[in-house]
């Protein structure tokens, strides 16, 4: 299998060379030169997710320096459950948060850290550099620990992240390094730029980033989604619809990736919160990336989804495609309504989708809904425990990240200081 740049000026490249470079050279995202729509088919009787995946993926890895490597890959990322919650009839919850850092991203983190120790020397380690507000950083960290052919760099805003945050972004252990910047996250972010923009340093620590245009985060997550899709359809008889709560669109994306591959996937609804780039393209049709919006579902603030791109290239079905904006006051709504009537508590991001679904019109209501739930509501107390007027246990996840030390180092917002701390 190749890989084509979605801009398609770029060569096509093989998986591990997509996985190591990110984004294609002409600026664009990659996607696999034909989405098979046999690649369920080849893993229907798998039993658990790491299996399922391991017969999902195979396509996409052939003829890869990591084919031989997928079985084990899929072994080290899908190593803690995924779990389906019945709410009403018609209606369940895709939990996605049960890994070590309490969000949906431990897959793609898990899944895009096994290939990269592969792919890596111990010699000479890739360097993966995260700046990180929200849940990305520590799940990268949690799932580069232990590793030996790669190091993580991850950088925060010192003073800007909630409590629970700052300790998931620095309790990690070799090789694992948290800086915490003295400045915005902003800030951090260009300085992450300017140091990706720095062909010796690149060269020098083998840079590369985690983010969610990288195609070893998404591969993973249409491979969970296919499973629970198979295994509702096997349980119930019914074709399920999704909703997915979506930012950057990763995660929208690889639902489609999944449909496209066979799973069985009617309607996809997407859920933002306000920031309304995505709403306003489904409703004209007209892409208009603009600056983000503060909101209380916070890693959903993104007014210029980079996953757009694998939208709009023309590889995936779109129709049916819905999307639904949500403001913050429709979250805190939604999240005490159910509380009072399942007695379920999502967080911020998660009730976007909840409401979304509580949008859907009676036709569409009909039929069997999965709401995917992308984080613990724990990671968004603060938000969530003054809107149910209760207070949330952590789970014991989250417990045992507390209970690790932490360990960030003060670090200048300048490139300077940063270089300082890759040379060490
Ligand atoms: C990252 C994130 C999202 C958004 O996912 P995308 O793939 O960027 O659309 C939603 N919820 C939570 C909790 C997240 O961390």
């Amino acid at each position: 299998m190749k890989f084509r740049s979605t801009r398609n000026i770029a060569p096509a490249a093989s998986l591990s060379e997509a996985i190591c470079a990110g984004q294609a050279a002409d600026g664009g995202l990659f996607m696999p030169e034909t989405l098979p729509a046999e690649a369920v088919q080849g893993a229907e009787a798998a039993s658990d997710l790491a299996s399922f995946a391991a017969g999902f993926l195979a396509p996409f890895f052939e003829g890869d320096v990591l084919e031989e490597s997928l079985a084990s890959i899929c072994t080290e990322a899908f190593d803690f459950p995924l779990a389906e919650i019945g709410l009403e009839d018609g209606l369940s919850v895709l939990e996605l948060f049960h890994g070590p850092t309490g969000a949906f991203k431990d897959f793609g983190a898990r899944f895009l850290m096994a290939c990269l120790d592969r792919l890596g020397d111990p010699a000479a380690p890739f360097t993966v550099l995260a700046a990180t507000s929200g849940d990305t950083g520590g799940a990268v960290g949690c799932a580069a620990e232990g590793r030996s052919a790669l190091r993580a760099v991850i950088l925060y805003p010192d003073g800007r992240v909630s409590p629970f945050q700052a300790h998931q972004l620095s309790c990690w252990d070799t090789p694992v390094t948290t800086l915490k910047v003295n400045a915005d996250f902003d800030s951090c972010q260009k300085l992450v730029k300017s140091a990706f923009s720095d062909r010796n340093l690149t060269r020098r620590h083998r840079l590369t980033s985690a983010n969610s245009i990288n195609i070893a985060r998404l591969l993973p997550q249409a491979a969970y989604l296919a499973f629970t899709t198979v295994r509702h359809q096997a349980q119930t008889g019914e074709t399920p619809g999704l909703i997915i709560p979506s930012g950057n669109l990763g995660h929208g994306v690889a639902a489609l990736i999944a449909r496209a591959c066979g799973a069985p996937i009617r309607t996809v609804v997407l859920a933002t919160n306000a920031n309304a780039t995505l709403h306003d393209w489904a409703r004209s049709g007209l892409y208009m990336p603009r600056p983000s919006v503060v909101t209380i579902a916070n890693a959903m603030d993104v007014g210029t989804p980079s996953n757009f791109e694998r939208l709009e290239a023309g590889h995936l079905d779109v129709s049916g495609l819905i999307v639904e904006r949500v403001d913050d006051d429709a979250i805190r709504n939604r999240i005490k309504a159910d509380h009072a009537r399942f007695g379920y508590t999502w967080c911020p991001h998660s009730a976007c989708g909840a409401e979304a679904y509580a949008r859907l019109c009676q036709a569409r209501l009909g039929r069997n809904w999965l709401i995917a739930a992308t984080a613990h509501p724990y990671k968004f107390a603060d938000i969530v425990e003054p809107v149910i007027g209760e207070a949330i246990k952590p789970p014991a996840t989250l417990s045992a990240v507390l209970d690790r030390p932490m360990r960030a180092e003060d670090c200048d917002a300048d490139l300077a200081a940063l270089t300082a701390y890759l040379d060490l």
